[in-house]
C-alpha cells in the first residue's frame, strides 16, 4: 500500500457515492483516503444517463436532490467536465399522462414545474408523435457526463491530496481500521460505497437487495433540430417517486399496463439524454436479480428502437450497446447504516444515484466531522 497515514476519513468505492463523501470531507479539511477495487471508475457511475432528476423526486430523496445542486455545478468548474442547468422536458401523448403532469404543477412551485402546450412542447421537442397533447418543463433539473464526470472527480481529488488506492479490494473491516487485498489501512471513520456489493461485505443488512440491469444505448438519431435536454415521456410518470401519490397516477400506470403488457414485463422507462456529441443517450428496462447475469435478450433493445422511432419518427444509428447495473431493494431509497463503530454503509438502492450522492454524503460528512472535531 503506497502511502501509510493515518486517515480520518477511508472512502471504499471511487463511485459517485464514494467520491461525494470524499468530496465534502475532503472540504471540510479532513485527511482522506479512497480505496477502489478496480483501476479507474467503470461502475454505475458512469454506466448511467447522466441525468440529475431534482424535481421529480420526493421525500428525503428530494432533500438530497435539492441539497446536492450546486456542489455538481461548483464540481463541474473545479474538476472540469461538462453540466448543465438544461432541465427536463417531459412530453405527454395522452391525455392520461397530461392529468398527472397538471396535478404534479398544481402541488409544486411554479417556478419547478412548468406545463406546456400541444404547441410549446412541440416548438422546443422534435417528436413526430402525432398523439402529443402537450408537456411539462422541469427546469431546476441538471444534465452532467456521465462519462467524464466521475473520473475528473476522482482525478481532481487526487490532485488536491486526496490519496486514491486503486485495484486494491477492501476485505474486511473493524473501527479504525481496513484489511485490503495491499494491506491494512487505519482510518477514524469508514465510509463503504461499494453499491450492490455491500451484499458480499454485509450480507445481513442487504437482505432483500439485488442487482438490477438495464439495456441501454448510445445513438444517433436524425432529428431535425436537436433535442434541447434530457426527455422524459409518459413511462417517467409511472416511475419517480414524485408522481407516485398523485391521484390520475394508478389509472395511468393501469392503461399503459393493459395497452403494452410486454413492454411492462420489461419494465420499461422510455427516456433520452442528448450528448453534446450529438449522439443520444437511449433508455432503458429493468430486471431485477441477486447475481449479475451477464446474457441480454434482444428483446429490450427492441423495444427501445421501436419506441424511439414511433416518438421522433427518425432513423437511428445504434454506436454502442451495454448492460447498466444498479442497486435495487424494495420500499427503500437509501440503505444507510453503521454496522460496526465508525464504520458507515452507504448505498442508493435504486437508480438516483447521480441526483442524490451529493446531498446524501454532505449529510453523513456533516455527522463524521462532528465527532472527528469533537
Ligand atoms: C443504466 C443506468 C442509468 C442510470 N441513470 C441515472 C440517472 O440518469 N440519474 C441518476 O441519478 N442515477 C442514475 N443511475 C443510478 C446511478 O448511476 C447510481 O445510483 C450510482 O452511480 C451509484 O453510485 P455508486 O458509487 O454507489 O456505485 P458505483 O459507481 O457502481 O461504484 C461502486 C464502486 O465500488 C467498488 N467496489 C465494490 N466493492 C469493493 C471492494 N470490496 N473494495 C473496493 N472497491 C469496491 C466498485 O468497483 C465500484 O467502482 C443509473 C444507473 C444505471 C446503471
Amino acid at each position: 500500500m503506497a502511502a501509510q497515514r493515518n486517515y480520518d476519513l477511508a472512502v471504499v468505492g471511487a463511485g459517485i457515492v464514494g467520491l461525494a463523501h470524499a468530496y465534502h470531507a475532503h472540504r471540510r479539511g479532513l485527511r482522506v483516503a479512497v480505496v477502489e477495487q478496480n483501476d479507474g471508475v467503470v461502475g454505475a457511475s458512469v454506466q448511467n444517463f447522466g441525468h440529475a432528476c431534482i424535481t421529480a423526486q420526493s421525500g428525503r430523496a428530494l432533500e438530497y436532490a435539492r441539497a446536492g445542486r450546486r456542489h455538481w455545478l461548483d464540481l463541474a468548474r473545479s474538476a472540469d467536465f461538462w453540466a448543465a442547468e438544461a432541465g427536463t422536458w417531459c412530453v405527454a401523448r395522452r391525455d392520461d399522462e397530461l392529468a398527472v403532469m397538471t396535478e404534479f404543477a398544481a402541488e409544486r412551485d411554479d417556478e419547478a414545474v412548468r406545463l406546456l402546450s400541444r404547441d410549446e412542447i412541440l416548438d422546443r421537442v422534435p417528436v413526430a408523435d402525432p398523439a402529443t397533447a402537450g408537456g411539462m418543463y422541469l427546469p431546476f433539473d441538471l444534465q452532467i457526463d456521465p462519462r467524464a464526470a466521475a473520473p475528473a472527480i476522482a482525478r481532481w481529488l487526487e490532485a488536491e491530496g486526496v490519496d486514491f488506492h486503486w485495484h486494491t479490494a477492501a476485505l474486511g473491516f473493524e473501527t479504525g481500521r481496513i484489511r485490503t487485498s495491499r494491506g491494512e489501512l487505519s482510518a477514524t471513520h469508514v465510509v463503504i460505497a461499494t453499491n450492490y456489493d455491500v451484499d458480499r461485505l454485509f450480507p445481513a443488512l442487504a437482505d432483500g437487495l439485488v442487482r438490477c440491469r438495464l439495456h441501454m444505448l448510445r445513438a444517433r438519431v436524425a432529428l431535425p433540430r436537436p433535442l434541447p435536454g434530457p426527455l422524459f415521456t409518459g413511462w417517467s410518470l409511472v416511475r419517480y417517486s414524485g408522481f407516485e401519490n398523485l391521484p390520475s397516477t394508478p389509472d395511468l400506470a393501469q392503461r399503459l399496463a393493459v395497452e403494452h403488457p410486454d413492454e411492462v414485463a420489461l419494465d420499461l422507462h422510455q427516456m433520452y439524454t442528448p450528448q453534446r456529441d450529438g449522439t443520444i443517450l437511449v433508455g432503458d428496462t429493468h430486471a431485477r436479480d441477486v447475481s449479475p447475469v451477464p446474457f441480454q435478450s434482444e428483446d429490450g433493445f427492441r423495444v427501445l428502437l421501436d419506441e424511439t422511432r414511433r416518438l421522433f419518427g427518425s432513423d437511428i444509428e445504434v454506436i454502442e450497446r451495454w448492460q447498466g447495473v444498479y442497486s435495487s431493494a424494495p420500499d427503500r431509497e437509501f440503505l444507510i447504516a453503521e454496522p460496526l463503530d465508525r464504520v458507515h454503509v452507504v448505498t442508493v438502492t435504486t437508480g438516483i444515484g447521480m441526483t442524490t450522492s451529493m446531498g446524501l454524503a454532505a449529510d453523513t460528512v456533516a455527522r463524521i466531522a462532528a465527532t472527528v472535531a469533537a
